[in-house]
């Protein structure tokens, strides 16, 4: 797990319109921290911001106390894992979707990761899309079963860092609960993780930051902020 550090994150898209106007929080190797707030907030622009997609205009992101801007692109992919909010595909077996997560992962591996993101009953069908090509194997998925698809890639990276990028909200609570108790897994120390969701019922996050109008208005433990409201 690494440690992630905002310091005085300012950013904005364009000259005239801050989104982030100031922000600082520290997640400490292994703990998991929420952002929550309304929509357009800059939530995902954080994840964004964390996964080096835009640079910031002032303040630093530390890894493990390097700034972002010094770590290498390559080494940055490495040790962050995204769950984006529309999962994108690739047009191959969802068994090698999962695996593209760490290619020298055995048969195995792959299906356990599969089995705790519960994708393991389609693992060696084909996304929808490719079904012109290939006929009866083609499979629709929703938008929630590719996110499931792309935990059970994170699963089986064990990233230092993982990014959920509102990555339960095209889930029904159900699922949420089974795939909360997979990511559970992922995270037990080895993984330091940033939850980007609209709503402030993430479970099992170590703090909840509240962001608003490109501040941090609130933060605190689920139950600290609950108390409050
Ligand atoms: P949240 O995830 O909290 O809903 P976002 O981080 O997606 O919020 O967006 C924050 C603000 O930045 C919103 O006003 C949104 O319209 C704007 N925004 C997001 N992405 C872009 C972009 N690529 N270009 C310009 N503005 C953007
Ligand atoms: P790897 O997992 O092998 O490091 P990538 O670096 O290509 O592979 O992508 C990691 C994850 O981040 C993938 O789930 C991918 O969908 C997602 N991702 C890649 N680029 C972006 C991006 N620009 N914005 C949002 N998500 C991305």
């Amino acid at each position: 797990a690494a440690r992630v550090e905002f310091r005085d994150v300012h950013f904005a898209y364009d000259q005239n319109r801050q989104i982030l106007k100031g922000i600082s929080f520290e997640v400490p190797a292994g703990k998991t921290v929420a952002i929550v707030g309304p929509s357009g907030a800059g939530k995902s622009t954080i994840s964004r911001l964390l996964f080096r997609f835009y640079d910031i205009q002032r303040g630093a992101i530390l890894i493990d106390g390097q700034d972002l801007r010094d770590v290498q692109q390559e080494s940055l992919r490495s040790a962050i894992g995204m769950v984006p909010q529309d999962t994108v595909l690739f047009n191959d077996t969802i068994s090698y979707n999962i695996r593209y997560g760490r290619m020298s992962a055995t048969e195995d591996e792959v299906r356990t990761a599969a089995e705790l993101a519960q994708v393991a009953d389609f693992i060696e069908r084909l996304p929808d899309g490719y079904k012109a090509m290939v006929g009866e194997r083609g499979l629709k998925l929703s938008g929630g079963e590719k996110q499931r698809v792309a935990i059970a890639r994170t699963i089986l990276k064990a990233p230092p860092i993982l990014i959920l990028d509102e990555a339960t909200s095209a889930l029904d609570s159900h699922t949420e609960q089974e795939i909360q108790a997979a990511l559970d897994l992922v995270s037990r120390d080895r993984t330091t993780i940033v939850i980007a969701h609209r709503l402030s019922t993430v479970v099992g996050a170590d703090e909840i930051i509240v962001l608003k109008d490109g501040v941090i208005a609130e933060r605190g433990r689920h139950a600290e902020l609950l108390a409050q409201a």
